[in-house]
């Protein structure tokens, strides 16, 4: 067996002082969604998914894909489609939890849900050529 020696001393934090520097900038020529509380892009309305979502304080949706977007833990939660795991996602830029994150779903009817993301309406803007 291969010997394990000492570990090598872990890293400091890097604490980022200037977030928005680290924002990621989604295509200007697409309609949007961002936070409706720092205007960090959060996602393309191409890659919604579903409007039909309950989210805990009212409506919200299902995307593809989004950016700026931090994920906690996963944990088990039976949802009203079903028991899932799902980490919460929050908006890197300021903090503000926004939604959950789909990991994993134990029946078939909900697979399409895996890896996909829900943003609450109420933490959103929409942005960028809507009309
Ligand atoms: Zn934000």
């Amino acid at each position: 067996a291969p010997r394990v020696g000492p570990l090598p001393p872990a890293p400091a934090m890097v604490r980022i002082s200037k977030p928005k520097t680290f924002q990621a900038y989604l295509d200007d020529c697409h309609r949007r969604y961002s936070c409706a509380h720092c205007r960090a892009h959060l996602a393309n309305h191409d890659d919604l998914i579903s409007k039909s979502f309950q989210g805990s304080q009212g409506r919200a949706y299902l995307f593809n894909s989004v950016v700026n977007v931090g994920c906690g833990p996963a944990e088990e939660r039976v949802l009203l489609t079903g028991l899932h795991a799902v980490a919460d996602i929050h908006c890197e830029n300021c903090k503000t939890t926004l939604g959950w994150k789909y990991e994993q779903a134990f029946e078939s009817s909900q697979k399409y849900k895996e890896g996909k993301y829900i943003i609450e309406l109420n933490h959103m803007i929409k942005d960028n050529g809507w009309d």
